[in-house]
């Protein structure tokens, strides 16, 4: 095994988190060396830059941190430290403009990371950032030092600090893998199992709901009062209103073994209203074009009353009027956390002193392989950015 000893600091994991923890510490003169698996630093966040990347959104600065949940508490110290406005900033200060979107999220201009991606690294490496691509942390020699596999061998290496951003285990594909989970929790690190989160559902369709729906939205539908789009997937449900809900569902899977959402299919329209139009006479016409052209009810909402009525509660128009505003999908397993788009679960903020890991001082920890999670509309980029600044500090401040 070669042995390769150095006195900077080794940031493992070129995601967001880690990038930025290597800028905190090469814009304090510190050597960085970033080490990641992959052939390029990134990929996650180029794939999200792919459908139009949120890096963070424009709500009130109380409740974008309520978006946190439970962690809000523990993450507020590193988002105080990098709020939206100052992640504008930072992104301005790349050459890239934003703009805030209808919905409040914040985007790049052009909406794409692969700019932003490209200004960065070129002002990371201008810094002296070092990059090692294709190296992938093993975990410790019995004497403490990382083993990195490189293409020209095994490594030991010996920082004087290492920043782990290693990110979750969703797609898999670009980096993130959460092969990580059991190297800490050998080291006794507490680590909270890494499960899905933003993602999709297993419902049960019927195959012929399955065929004729999968892939068809459902734009402008409400749970719980909360509108939005979704989308039938071949086996269940997905799309942001799903996300958004997600946690609650996948813990009330875990906890029930199954969760019915209520899809109100026509929330502009109030029961009452519904009941009235359909209290019309049917004449000849059959009950689907009856709904159609009365409330306009037709091709995927009306394969939805199908899967949920027999024929007889169909006619009825009482029944159908009250399926329509609480429509039941019974979710019994969640999608591969593969499919996710984030992943809940990772290292617990009890096992931290700081962003440093209590059972390995010297060894920091940054981005999604911290144990929060949060919806989509840009509050995952920025947590793994602000986590990566604050890890970068107390890097800075452990040195010192
Ligand atoms: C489809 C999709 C769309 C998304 N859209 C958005 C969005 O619009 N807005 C938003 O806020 N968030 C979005 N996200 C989430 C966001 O991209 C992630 O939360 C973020 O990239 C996590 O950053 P990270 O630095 O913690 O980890 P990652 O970005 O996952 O980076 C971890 C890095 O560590 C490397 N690595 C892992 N293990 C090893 C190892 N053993 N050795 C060496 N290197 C290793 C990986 O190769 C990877 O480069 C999206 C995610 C997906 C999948």
């Amino acid at each position: 095994m070669e042995s390769n000893q150095q006195l900077g600091v080794a940031v493992i994991g070129g995601g967001p988190a880690g990038l930025m923890a290597a800028e905190v510490l090469a814009a304090a003169g510190v050597r960085v060396d970033v080490y990641d698996a992959m052939p390029s630093v990134g990929r996650k966040f180029l794939l999200a830059g792919r459908g139009g990347m949120n890096i963070t959104h424009s709500e009130a600065y109380e409740q974008f941190v309520a978006r946190y949940g439970s962690r809000a508490g523990v993450l507020r110290p590193m988002l105080d430290a990098f709020t939206p406005d100052h992640l504008r900033a930072w992104v301005h200060g790349l050459g890239i403009e934003t703009f805030v979107g209808t919905s409040g999220r914040v985007f790049p201009t052009e909406m794409k990371a692969a700019p932003m991606l490209r200004a960065w690294l070129h002002r990371l490496r201008e810094s002296g950032v070092h990059f090692h691509q294709r190296h992938r942390w093993l975990g410790w020699t019995a004497d403490g030092a990382l083993r990195v596999q490189s293409p020209q061998g095994e490594l030991a290496l010996r920082p004087a600090a290492t920043v782990l951003a290693l990110g979750g285990a969703s797609w898999a594909r670009l980096g993130s893998d959460g092969a990580w989970q059991p190297l800490l929790a050998a080291r006794g690190v507490d680590v909270a199992p890494l499960v899905p989160a933003n993602c999709g559902f297993d419902a049960s369709w019927s195959e012929h709901f399955a065929a004729k729906y999968a892939g068809q939205p459902l734009t402008t539908v409400a749970i719980n009062g909360r509108k939005g789009q979704m989308v039938i997937t071949a086996s269940g449900v997905e799309g942001s209103l799903i996300y958004a809900l997600s946690a609650q569902i996948r813990d009330r899977i875990a906890a029930e073994g199954s969760a019915t959402i209520e899809l109100d299919l026509l929330p502009d329209w109030s029961l009452a209203r519904l009941q009235e139009e359909l209290s019309h006479p049917r004449g000849s016409r059959s009950m689907s074009s009856f709904l159609q052209s009365r409330i306009h009810i037709k091709g995927v909402k009306t394969g939805l009353l199908h899967e949920v009525l027999d024929k007889e509660a169909f006619h009825d128009p009482l029944r159908v009027a009250a399926t329509l505003k609480a429509l039941p999908v019974r979710l019994h397993a969640p999608r591969p956390i593969d499919e996710a788009i984030s992943s809940a679960g990772g290292v617990r903020f009890e096992a931290l002193d700081g962003t440093m890991l209590k059972a390995l001082p010297g060894t920091f920890v940054a981005g999604e392989m911290l144990d929060w999670e949060a919806p989509t509309g840009g509050y995952l980029l920025t947590a793994c950015f602000a986590s990566g600044l604050a890890a970068g500090r107390d890097v800075l401040r452990y040195l010192a």
